[in-house]
């Protein structure tokens, strides 16, 4: 498979390259050349595959030639070390957890496919890859977790100070060996321009092969269309129509859904579910696209304020804002309703969500309020520990850690301050 630019200046190229390259040269996303849907069998035969079966046949047409079957096979195996499981609300409402990774974000399937693609591509490599990230919580400690000490892989990480939870701090400042925490004195979008600048900058880029591992990276992006079809599996024989509603940031996990609704997989609608960084909740209402300084608020995963995603989003709809509109609604909540409805699911429901996932549960809520014969799934993109200070004080009970999260409290923070691009720039050149 080829991918071409979506600015449309650059070559097209292999996957490999734009694993490698992150980012194509005229600064656009790649973007898969053709996508060709899947037979029909392969989903009236969904039931009688498994996860990693259903995976190898939704992604080999991205990655083929390059990733021969069997490494895919073993790739694939042991990214999905762990359940995916849909629990029901009610009829109208399941939520799919997305949670039961080492880190216990949905991040860590594309994280944990990404670096074992890296791995292959680098294992006769002598010159490390340097993975630059941006994180606005989760990224950070699920591609730190994804990537810890895979061969010829460095992997920097800038977080926004302080705009972080403890928990997801800990994930990514903790780890050590190829893992190097970079503490931005900023926001999340801050960190965002410095590492877009980083690939941009010669002075870097001649000395160092960097790399992304945002979802604007395609083997971050396209295996988060794995959980569409996972739900679907668990869910088709009792429900129809089935919608989505995804807690959106940076639009590559919803993206990732459009592209498994493009290989066939019967979604109805997507919903994208966002706080009140609310750019594409007021581009489909207005037709506007207006990109604004990220917000803080208490589901931090989503705090941007320029999705580096939508512009895949376009083009899977070739900018066609009536047909996008058919099939994709968007609702804008703040911190205030997301704090009611984790209530709401736990008195209702006995259910304990984390921020993101209340936010995905309101937009079915109010989906479904004129659309009433579907079925609404909302992804759960993180386990309610990851916030606790919020959860806990809403649903006023403690919640138990899990393992995966009692490992890493005890551990100690590194983490090297740096304030503006020269210190970032300064810290690569000189590791
Ligand atoms: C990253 C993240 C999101 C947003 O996902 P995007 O693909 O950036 O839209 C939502 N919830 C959680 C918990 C996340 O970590």
């Amino acid at each position: 498979m080829n991918y071409y630019s979506l600015n449309r200046k650059a070559p097209d190229t292999t996957f490999t390259n734009a694993v490698i390259k992150g980012l194509a040269p005229d600064r656009g996303l790649y973007f898969p050349e053709t996508i060709t849907p899947l037979p029909t069998s392969f989903f009236e035969d969904i039931d009688h595959k498994s996860y990693s079966e259903i995976a190898f046949e939704a992604i080999q047409q991205f990655v083929n030639p390059e990733i021969p079957e069997s490494v895919l096979k073993t790739i694939i195996k042991e990214t999905l070390s762990f359940d995916f499981p849909v629990v029901k609300l009610n009829d109208h409402i399941s939520t799919l957890e997305l949670f039961h990774g080492p880190t216990m974000a949905f991040k860590d399937v594309g994280a944990r496919f990404m670096a074992r693609c890296l791995g292959y591509f680098n294992q006769n490599n002598d010159n490390d890859v340097t993975v630059l990230v941006a994180t606005s919580g989760d990224t950070g400690g699920a591609v730190a977790n994804g990537f810890l000490g895979v061969k010829g892989v460095k992997v920097v990480i800038l977080y926004p100070s302080g705009k972080v939870s403890d928990i997801q701090e800990k994930q990514l400042t903790t780890l050590g060996q190829n893992i190097t925490a970079l503490e931005v004195d900023g926001v999340f979008d801050d960190c965002q321009d410095m590492v877009k600048k980083a690939f941009l900058d010669e002075s870097i880029t001649s000395k160092m092969q960097l790399t992304s591992a945002n979802s604007i990276n395609v083997a971050r992006w396209l295996p988060q269309l794995f959980y569409f079809m996972f739900a679907y599996k668990q869910l088709h024989q009792q429900h129809d129509d089935i919608v989505f509603s995804i807690p959106s940031g940076n639009f590559g996990n919803i993206c990732a859904g459009m592209i498994a609704q493009q290989l066939g997989l019967p979604v109805k609608h997507f919903i994208a579910s966002n706080n009140a960084n609310n750019v594409v909740t007021e581009y489909l209402k207005t037709e506007n696209y207006t990109p604004k300084p990220s917000v803080q608020t208490i589901s931090n995963a989503m705090d941007v304020g320029n999705p580096s995603n939508f512009i895949r989003i376009q083009e899977i709809y070739k900018n066609n804002f009536g047909q996008l509109k058919t099939n994709l609604s968007s609702f804008s909540y703040t911190d205030g309703e997301t704090k009611a409805a984790l209530l709401e699911l736990y008195e209702q429901y006995n259910y304990v969500a984390d921020p993101h996932g209340a936010i995905g549960y309101l937009g079915c809520k109010d989906y479904l309020k004129t659309n009433e014969n579907v079925h609404c799934v909302f992804l759960e993109t993180a386990h309610p520990t990851k916030f606790l200070d919020v959860v806990e004080d809403v649903i006023h009970t403690t919640v138990d850690l899990p393992p995966q999260i009692q490992s890493v409290m005890g551990k100690n923070k590194v983490a090297k301050q740096i304030s503006n691009y020269e210190g970032l720039k300064a810290f690569l050149l000189n590791a």
